[in-house]
């Protein structure tokens, strides 16, 4: 697909993905086109799987659009808590109103405490919720390596070489 790309070019293209879905890292990939008899570089490397390879794209797609309907279900499903407890509270608000216009008696009294209990336990349980719906922004793993791989694009081999190292470290620590 992409001409100037070696890596889609390549006859061995399969094998590399291949690799790459093993989890091989891109110095590995390297050194076997280098085997196979290509020079591809692991910024080549970084290039065709970030912007060339399918099955990733489609999978970081994919979650991304999982992660954003579980996020959408959850806040839906607070939004709609919020507006039980707002219903509860209104009907006893209106219920300790038509207590007030009453004449007090012990009955009338006793009603009073029970609403405003319950009036009570529904504030502390909105404010809960309310404290529950924070929006983070979400950013995959994949994400910020492969930002981190633009950024160095021009340093030297040497570093790419040790900024992938710790790369590989991250991910098994994940
Ligand atoms: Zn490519």
């Amino acid at each position: 697909m992409e001409g100037r790309c070696k890596v889609c070019s390549s006859v061995h293209r399969a094998e590399y993905e291949q690799m790459r879905v093993e989890k091989k890292s891109y110095s590995q990939i390297s050194l076997r086109a280098k085997l196979n008899g290509e020079d591809i570089s692991m910024m080549a490397l970084s290039r065709h799987f970030r912007f060339h390879w399918t099955p990733l794209l489609e999978a970081l797609e994919k979650s991304d659009e999982v992660l954003e309907e579980t996020v959408q279900k959850r806040i839906q499903e607070k939004l709609n808590t919020l507006d039980e407890i707002e219903k509860i509270i209104t009907i006893c608000k209106s219920k300790v109103q038509g207590l007030l216009d009453e004449e007090l008696s012990v009955d009338n009294i006793k009603g009073l405490n029970l609403l405003l209990t319950q009036i009570r336990k529904n504030l502390e349980f909105l404010h809960k919720i309310a404290k529950e719906i924070r929006i983070e922004p979400v950013r995959s793993r994949e994400d910020v390596l492969n930002d981190v791989i633009y950024i160095c694009q021009d340093l030297p081999m040497e570093y790419l070489e040790k900024i992938e190292k710790r790369m590989e470290e991250l991910n098994k620590n994940v």
